[in-house]
């Protein structure tokens, strides 16, 4: 049955899609976006329809950001959540330094982890308040940051590794900039980040799900190679990789079927399973069906979990 989905980073690619997606579905959709205005303006340019919409201000790199933004949303919505999708991501595969968030952290890993991380634990009282028959936390994963399948292998510029997450453990803070504390990778800070997003599912689920009924799950949807994601890459190989995944490895989805399987994973029974990470294979065959993709021990081992769930309940403030 619809209910109420919170959806981050909606402005572009896949988040777009997904509420599109949902919206048909009969749900209704909160977008968190650091900029609501053109989170509006994005959605206008696919039709969809407005009154199912309201966008609320998160700037996902902004601890302080999540906190007024749950409070906002919590103290103004009639309806608990049903659903939350972690969508939102930055790539910054060129940078020389680190960027840093408000909080000091490296900016891709307080985007697409911390500032997740504390979102869902705020969230997650309002989700239990929920009385959908299927409450969900859905996380948008990667294959880059997976070593069991073929895309995660490709060592450029370094595979995800958090190492013994020393830069974590020592607060995350200048000069540290990788969880690991070893020097400063830009495109491997997003793959850790990455990494991070796919953990802390694994660590949602062995710890929550039994005692809240809360589905935990994340995906990977297939290479969406033509989102914005990839405008801090070189041009050249912004051409080229949309080109290279549709005729080489076979590996394209468009943005629609992206966002149509996120709300798949968010809303059919077939996905009412908790700890799983779907994907749809590498190579995409038409009418492919979703399996339970297995994950590399790298993002399947409980002590890295703890781990990774302890330091990210310290660096956000919850412990
Ligand atoms: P896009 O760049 O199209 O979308 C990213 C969204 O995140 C935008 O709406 C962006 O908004 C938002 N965002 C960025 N920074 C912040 C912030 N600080 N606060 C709030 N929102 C923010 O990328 P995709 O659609 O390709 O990626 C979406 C997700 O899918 C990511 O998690 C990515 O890792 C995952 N994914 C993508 C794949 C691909 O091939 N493209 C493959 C597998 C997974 P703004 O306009 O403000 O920047």
């Amino acid at each position: 049955s619809p209910g109420t989905v919170l959806i981050t980073g909606t402005t572009s690619g896949v988040g777009l899609n997904a509420t599109k997606a949902l919206v048909e579905r009969g749900w209704t959709v909160v977008t968190a976006n650091r900029d609501p205005v053109r989170a509006a303006a994005a959605a206008e340019t696919l039709g969809i329809d407005a009154s199912r919409l309201h966008h609320l201000r998160i700037d996902l790199g902004d601890l302080e950001s999540v906190r007024v933004g749950v409070e906002t949303l919590v103290s103004s919505l009639a309806q608990p959540l049903d659903a939350l999708v972690i969508n939102a991501a930055v790539y910054k595969p060129r940078l020389k330094q680190p960027e840093r968030s408000p909080q000091g952290f490296e900016l891709s890993m307080a985007t697409n982890h911390l500032g997740h991380f504390l979102l869902i634990q705020l969230l997650l009282p309002d989700l239990q308040r929920s009385s959908h028959p299927s409450r969900r936390v859905v996380i948008l994963g990667t294959v880059t940051a997976n070593s069991k399948e073929l895309g995660g292998k490709i060592p450029i510029p370094a595979p995800a590794d958090l190492g013994d997450l020393s830069g974590f453990a020592a607060g995350f803070q200048a000069p540290i900039a990788m969880a690991s504390g070893k020097p400063f990778k830009p495109g491997k800070a997003y793959k850790d980040s990455k990494l991070c997003n796919m953990i802390t599912t694994q660590e949602l689920h062995r710890r929550l799900h039994r005692e809240t009924g809360i589905v935990f799950s994340s995906l990977y949807p297939g290479c969406v190679a033509d989102t914005p994601l990839f405008r801090n890459t070189p041009r050249l190989f912004q051409k080229i990789f949309p080109w290279f995944q549709k005729n080489i490895t076979g590996g394209y989805v468009t943005q629609a079927l992206a966002g149509e399987r996120v709300a798949q994973v968010v809303a059919d029974p077939e996905f009412a399973v908790s700890g799983v990470h779907w994907s749809w294979g590498n190579r995409q065959k038409r009418g492919g069906k979703q399996f339970s993709q297995e994950l590399s021990d790298k993002a399947s081992n409980p002590e890295t979990a703890r781990k990774v769930w302890e330091h990210s309940m310290q660096l956000v403030g919850l412990a």
